[in-house]
């Protein structure tokens, strides 16, 4: 390409949405679905107080769905819940839960039946990342990735799976990423955990599927206005 650099700059600037801090609900919102397509359903989002987690949290509300919004900084989740709320006038239960700890899930998921009385979609969308080479990345680095990633989407399928998906059915939605289909540099921990994933979600897939639990992946690419595009992007 020929074009000078300054030009093939503009015309990037000119395709990408500046990033923005912080996570704000839609100023509008036109819905190309029935806006209630998901009326009385109640959706339990991990990561939901931030970036796709939040945004997922507030398109699902604003279709007429009642959402539990958990993951470990409760005042980050009970504001993200204060703007859901006002911007869709569903209700929205943040929740405290560290996905490596399975009693704090189990707890959780109590609360949002007593809160509820049913849950119908886990959107698996808590996890970690950072850049680095894997010639730098210290064994513990590694580990923290999978744990929060791969084990804490396996804790929440499961807790979900024997408190309420087994008996009554549901959806679950693990939100993965394109890392490891072409071996993206400095992202083998974050690839690697995906890719995992990906895997159980075939084989939850098949073992659930009898119970009337569809499972899916949702692999996006780099999505700006997030912190996960903030610091890779
Ligand atoms: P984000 O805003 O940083 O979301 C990650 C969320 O996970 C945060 O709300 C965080 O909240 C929560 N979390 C982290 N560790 C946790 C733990 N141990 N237990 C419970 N919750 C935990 O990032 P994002 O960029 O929107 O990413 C959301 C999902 O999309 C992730 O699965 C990410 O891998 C995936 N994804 C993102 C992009 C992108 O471009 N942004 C691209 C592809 C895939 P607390 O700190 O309060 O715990």
């Amino acid at each position: 390409n020929a074009r000078p650099p300054a030009m093939a700059e503009a015309a990037m600037a000119a395709r990408v949405p500046p990033d923005e801090d912080g996570d704000e609900c839609l100023p509008q919102y036109r819905h190309l679905l029935s806006p209630d397509l998901l009326a009385g359903q109640v959706a339990f989002i991990t990561g939901g107080g931030s970036g796709i987690g939040f945004r997922i949290a507030e398109i699902f509300m604003r279709h007429g769905c009642r959402t539990v919004i958990a993951s470990r900084n409760l005042q980050r989740v009970s504001e993200a819940s204060k703007k859901l709320m006002t911007a869709t006038g569903q209700q929205c239960l943040p929740l405290s839960i560290d996905v490596r700890q399975p009693q704090t899930i189990a707890a959780a998921v109590d609360e949002a039946l007593k809160e509820f009385q049913r849950i119908d979609i886990l959107i698996n969308g808590a996890a970690g990342n950072f850049l680095c080479p894997a010639s730098a990345l210290s064994f513990n680095a590694f580990k923290t990735v999978i744990d929060i990633d791969t084990m804490g989407t396996f804790n929440t399928s499961k807790v979900l799976f024997e408190k309420y998906f087994r008996d009554h059915g549901g959806v679950i939605v693990n939100i993965t990423a394109t890392l490891s289909y072409r071996g993206q540099a400095l992202q083998v921990h974050a690839g690697a955990a995906k890719a995992a994933i990906d895997a159980m979600t075939r084989h939850l897939a098949v073992e659930w599927g009898p119970n009337n639990i569809r499972v899916n992946s949702l692999a996006p690419g780099p999505i700006t206005g997030t912190e996960g595009f903030r610091r890779l992007g």
